[in-house]
């Protein structure tokens, strides 16, 4: 199954201490696998593999303890991408839902869910039936109808031409004055020609502000035909994917994306007609995944991280080693999660260095600037800066002196506070004990 492949590609990804072309290539070849496995076209999972490796392979990366869970982030991030934003349904003149797709896909269901969710929006929807080849379509919308509390249009009995019937809905929608109505066709088992011919009839008749591609989640490898051929006759606006509470992880919604161009609007998640729910991108790239939550996952990653620097500082203080470069490191450190969020801030007994160089988030470009401009002797070895150096770095990050000294005497006090055992035994404590 793609969930077991996917989880295991990322589960050696995971592992991975250190991060190279070589096992980028071996996990991404796994999950364009998976992905094939999963129905997600060719050329869709093969623009979506080069845009993780290039991200991947990025310095980002590089840097974390645990890649594997930053790629993970990022496989989300690209696919949560591709796979748009929500999108809102155009309710705008003439207020006309054209619903399209295979038998089966859902479109009957799908229509009486949609008429559900307008009426709770406070609108006024109306069905029109024109499903004339399957005599039980046209009374399940019926039936629909009635549970919700809709008008149905339904064609004249016997009805065999869907032009008739489509001129003679559009004249019943004229009595019933104004509302958002919502046309549910025909489908096939498969896409062809006379379905495709008849459907265009229709759609240039009703001049629909919205037509809507039914798919079911389960859609296979022809999700890219059945898209791009109703694209191309009916020129689609959005896609809704059905079925999405079974096991199916629907792959074809990222095809039928890429085809169309057109946003998800909707996903069905049970037969019900309540059962329809607006599309989440975020969601459904964490299902796609079958990961669960890829996210919670990866900022536990972070965490871990965060953790295991604060006790290579922890090992450098100890070991009175702290020098400019732990400093500089810490200070982009901060940077990076928002001042007091660091290191720092995670350990207690710091809370009193509050007036700390760089803790004052104006005050941290300034730093990194002096520090920068230190060479990387004076960096580890602080008390060779002496009042030549000093005019140096001044010149160099274009601070006034006055500041550099200021920084390297708030720096001196600093190591002199953590060299002290007790404010060591406090913020250990606080570290390793409070949580
Ligand atoms: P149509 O041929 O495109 O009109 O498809 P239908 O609306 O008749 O739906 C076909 C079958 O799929 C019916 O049994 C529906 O109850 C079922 N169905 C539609 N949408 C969903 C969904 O989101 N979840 C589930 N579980 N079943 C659905
Ligand atoms: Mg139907």
């Amino acid at each position: 199954a793609l969930t077991d492949k996917l989880e295991d590609a990322f589960r050696k990804l995971r592992g991975l201490g250190k991060i190279s072309e070589s096992n980028i290539a071996d996990a991404m070849r796994e999950i364009r696998l998976a992905l094939l496995e999963a129905d997600v076209d060719f050329k869709v999972t093969k623009d979506l593999i080069e845009a993780v490796k290039t991200r991947a392979l990025g310095e980002e990366v590089l840097k974390t303890v645990t890649p594997g869970q930053q790629i993970v982030k990022i496989f989300h991030d690209e696919l949560e991408k591709i796979l748009g934003s929500a999108a809102d349904l155009d309710l705008g003149p003439p207020q006309r839902i054209l619903m399209v797709g295979l038998n089966g896909a859902g479109k009957t269901t799908t229509s009486a869910k949609l008429a559900n969710w307008l009426k709770k929006q406070g609108k006024r929807p109306l069905l029109i039936a024109l499903d004339l080849y399957r005599p039980a379509a046209v009374t399940q919308l019926q039936v629909l109808g009635q549970q919700l509390g809709v008008p149905v249009c339904v064609p004249a009995a016997g009805e065999t031409d869907v032009v008739r019937a489509t001129r003679a809905a559009l004249a019943w929608l004229e009595q019933q004055g104004s509302g958002v109505a919502i046309f549910d066709t025909a489908g096939r088992q498969e896409v062809d020609e006379a379905l495709l011919s008849e459907l265009k009839k229709v759609r240039d008749l009703v001049k629909p502000n919205e037509t809507l591609l039914v798919a079911d989640a389960a859609t296979g490898q022809q999700a890219v035909a059945v898209a791009s051929k109703f694209h191309e006759t009916v020129t689609i606006t959005g896609l809704i994917m059905t079925k999405l509470d079974g096991d199916a992880r629907g792959g074809a919604l990222l095809s039928m994306r890429q085809v169309t161009g057109r946003p998800v609007k909707f996903i069905g998640v049970g037969e019900k007609v309540d059962q329809l729910e607006v599309f989440h991108p975020d969601r459904m790239a964490q299902r796609i995944l079958g990961m669960g939550d890829v996210v919670s996952l990866v900022e536990k990653a972070a965490q871990e991280i965060d953790e295991k620097d604060a006790m290579k500082m922890m090992r450098r203080l100890e070991e009175n080693k702290f020098d400019f470069n732990d400093f500089l490191g810490q200070l982009r450190f901060m940077k990076k999660l928002g001042p007091l969020e660091g290191l720092l801030g995670m350990i207690p007994g710091m809370n009193k260095l509050k007036g700390m160089p760089g803790v004052d988030d104006k005050r941290m470009k300034h730093v990194e600037a002096i520090i920068l401009s230190m060479t990387p002797k004076e960096r580890s070895k602080p008390d060779i800066i002496n009042g030549s150096r000093r005019k140096r770095i001044a010149k160099g990050c274009g601070r006034p002196v006055v500041e550099i000294n200021q920084l390297l005497k708030q720096f001196e006090m600093m190591r002199g506070l953590m060299k002290n055992k007790s404010a060591m035994a406090q913020m250990a404590g606080g570290l390793f004990g409070g949580g």
